[in-house]
């Protein structure tokens, strides 16, 4: 793993020094490698891995779940999950709306670069349709468009059936471990290309995007950073070090490929695998934690995007001189927690959801135009921190049911 992380670093580096030498000096030939090399490769990589998360998350969680104690382990690890989700993507909001209020990275000059023009916002789903479509109607369907809550619920139900009949379905048991244990494999396999599939990603993300765009947006961007890295190393090391009972730096020594992977990809979902075959090797999480809290986190857990909403909505309001009272503060942090529920991890998602909260503020959902040029670096940045956010709360559950003596024992770096 070691070794990987090394090679994924190395790509990493590559690719981006790449991408922006051919965009500066051979935009011509950038255009053709990535037509032809960059897109392709990237994309191929991508596919592979994504291949491997509908079954993967199924699978794990149904194992997870019939391994469980009790029904009752269940509702309170769930709890425990989605109150901890919800308290880490608040503190983040605030955070990042405090940070963004005090630097003030905005500035109604930008307005005559003429960044802001025709944006087509998307529409994020109402909550409560969100909410009701956690059911599956169909399960296959689910499956097959590769909705991730419904695929949770699913799955856990067929894990508490399994729990409630125990012996009597040992074969369907074990049929569903080999399954899973085969997806983890097939990880270990697509890792071997992680480092082709990052350099091809950035060198084309890289190479779009140039750096024209990151001058103008200097403050905007380093204000969000800022934010992210305070977030991460601040934060979560508290929540590591207090809940989690581990060191800090344990977490992020062992979960830093995940991180790495997460930068490449820009896609929480996609890095599932990854991240959960981490979190159990490296950080000693027990697989019915880890099959549980990181696919639920990939989907409902957004810090990253949070924090990126939150300096952008004040960065916009600034841009358009239009004053952000206390009360839209709160609406910010509501808005955004309750979008991120209903949104996926994939490349982007996070502007969806902003355009939801620009509008609950009063603000034109057409500003995203402003940010826009800058966001497919950010979404990097800010995915390597949703799914950090998703471990560093495995581990902390992971600790607290082994300490109630809920789930059997592991000494992993704790301290
Ligand atoms: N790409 C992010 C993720 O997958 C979502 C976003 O902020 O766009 O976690």
């Amino acid at each position: 793993m070691h070794q990987l992380t090394t090679r994924i670093l190395i790509a990493l580096v590559l690719g981006a020094v790449t991408g922006l030498a051919l965009n500066q000096w051979a935009p011509d030939l950038f255009q053709s490698l990535n037509q032809y090399v960059f897109d392709p490769a990237g994309n191929l990589f991508l596919r592979l891995i994504m291949m491997l998360v509908v079954p993967l998350v199924f699978l794990s969680i149904v194992v997870g779940v019939s391994d469980l104690g009790s029904p009752k382990q269940l509702g309170r690890m769930g709890l425990k999950t989605v109150a901890f989700f919800l308290g880490t993507t608040v503190i983040a909001l605030t955070l990042a709306l405090t940070v963004a209020t005090i630097v003030q990275p905005g500035d109604p000059g930008l307005l005559g670069e003429g960044l802001a023009e025709n944006y087509e916002a998307a529409e994020a789903p109402p909550f409560i349709e969100t909410l009701v479509n956690i059911i599956p109607n169909n399960p296959i369907e689910a499956m097959s468009s590769g909705a991730m809550l419904q695929i949770i619920a699913f799955a856990i139900f067929v894990g508490l059936a399994m729990a409630v009949l125990g012996e009597k379905v040992t074969t369907v048991k074990s049929f569903f471990k080999q399954g899973n244990d085969i997806m983890m494999t097939l990880v270990t396999f697509v890792m071997k290309f992680a480092p082709i599939g990052a350099f091809a990603l950035i060198a084309s993300a890289l190479g779009q995007a140039g750096w024209s765009a990151v001058f103008s947006l200097g403050a905007y961007m380093l204000t969000v950073v800022g934010v992210l890295l305070i977030h991460v190393f601040g934060v979560y090391s508290l929540l590591i070090y207090f809940f989690g009972k581990m060191n800090p730096l344990t977490f992020y020594k062992g979960f830093f490929p995940a991180m790495t992977m997460a930068f490449s990809l820009s896609s929480s979902n996609a890095t599932l695998p990854l991240s959960m075959k981490i979190a159990q090797e490296n950080l000693g999480v027990s697989k019915q934690v880890s099959g549980f809290v990181q696919p639920l986190g990939a989907t409902i857990n957004m810090d990253g995007t949070g924090i990126m909403q939150a300096v952008a909505t004040v960065f916009i309001a600034q841009v358009y001189v239009a004053d952000l009272s206390l009360m839209d503060m709160v609406v910010i942090v509501l808005t955004a927690t309750l979008a991120s529920i209903g949104t996926a991890g994939v490349p982007g998602v996070g502007m969806i959801m902003l355009a939801m909260v620009l509008t609950q503020v009063g603000l034109s959902p057409a500003g995203i135009a402003l940010v826009i040029g800058v966001d497919r670096l950010l979404d990097m940045l800010r995915t390597s921190v949703n799914i950090t956010g998703d471990a560093a709360l495995a581990v902390i559950v992971d600790r607290s049911e082994k300490r109630r003596g809920a789930l059997p024992s592991h000494d992993s770096g704790d301290v």
